[in-house]
C-alpha cells in the first residue's frame, strides 16, 4: 500500500486521499477563450515526475501538492498549496 504524507497529518494510507489534478496549470485571465480551452482540456502526457494536487479526503480534508513519479508512483515530496516542490524537470532531485 502506498503511503502519502499529508503536510498537516503525516503519513497515511493512500485510501485516505483523492487525486485532484495537475498542480502545474494556472487559470488564465478572463476573456481569452483559447487559453481557457487549453487550461481546461489540454495536458501533457507526463511519463516521469509530475506535480499534482491531492486532497486528504478521509482526514483533514485539506489540499496539498505532491511530486509523484507517474511510472513508479513514488512520491518524493509533499507541500502545502503555496509551498515549493523540488524541481524534477531534469529527472533528478535539484533542491
Ligand atoms: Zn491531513
Amino acid at each position: 500500500m502506498l503511503l502519502i504524507e499529508c503536510p498537516w497529518c503525516g503519513k497515511r494510507a493512500q485510501t485516505e486521499f483523492t487525486y485532484e489534478g495537475d498542480a502545474t496549470v494556472k487559470r488564465p485571465e478572463d476573456g481569452d477563450q483559447a487559453a481557457f480551452h487549453a487550461y481546461v482540456h489540454l495536458r501533457e502526457n507526463v511519463t516521469q515526475w509530475h506535480d499534482e494536487m491531492w486532497q486528504h479526503t478521509a482526514g483533514c480534508r485539506r489540499f496539498f501538492k505532491a511530486c509523484r513519479n507517474v511510472t513508479t508512483h513514488e512520491i518524493i515530496a509533499t507541500a502545502k498549496p503555496k509551498g515549493d516542490l523540488p524541481d524534477m524537470s531534469s529527472g533528478k532531485i535539484t533542491s
